[in-house]
């Protein structure tokens, strides 16, 4: 059975509600999700038509292949979304948006190695930037 996760920016305006079973989180220190976000971005993954949202949010076209989702009110990250390639609509939902993350689990860690300040401790996989790369076979986004 699907469940829905919903969730909302800090002021209000922006809310969502999301199709899916998924139970991980992966989180990402890349250079562009530390500055979208001040941190890193922690992200449940879905895909696009499995969100409905009530207020829309405003994007920010971070590469050729993603954009970057904010709420136009108070800034808030909302999610990376790929825009481009086999992966189109995938959407990174921030984590920290998500109303309930009861059943959740962080169980992977994107450019690892691209922060060393703010290491996350835990069991879960570290995956290097050059990991990361190879990977997606594409560069930062
Ligand atoms: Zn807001
Ligand atoms: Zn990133």
């Amino acid at each position: 059975m699907t469940a829905t996760r919903t969730g909302a920016c800090l002021c209000g305006a922006v809310r969502y509600a999301a199709q899916t079973d998924a139970t991980t989180l992966g989180a990402c220190l890349c250079d562009q999700c530390r500055r979208h976000t001040g941190s890193l971005l922690v992200g449940l993954g879905v895909m696009a038509d499995a969100l409905r949202w009530d207020g829309a949010p405003a994007t920010y076209r971070s590469s050729d292949w993603a954009e970057r989702g904010f709420c136009p009110a108070c800034g808030s990250t909302l999610f990376y979304r790929v825009t481009a390639g086999p992966m189109a609509g995938y959407t990174s939902l921030a984590a920290g948006t998500l109303d309930d993350t009861s059943g959740l689990v962080l169980t992977h860690e994107y450019y690892s190695d691209a922060c060393t300040a703010y290491r996350l401790a835990g069991d879960h996989a570290r995956i290097t930037r050059a990991e990361t790369i190879a990977k997606f076979s594409g560069a930062e986004g």
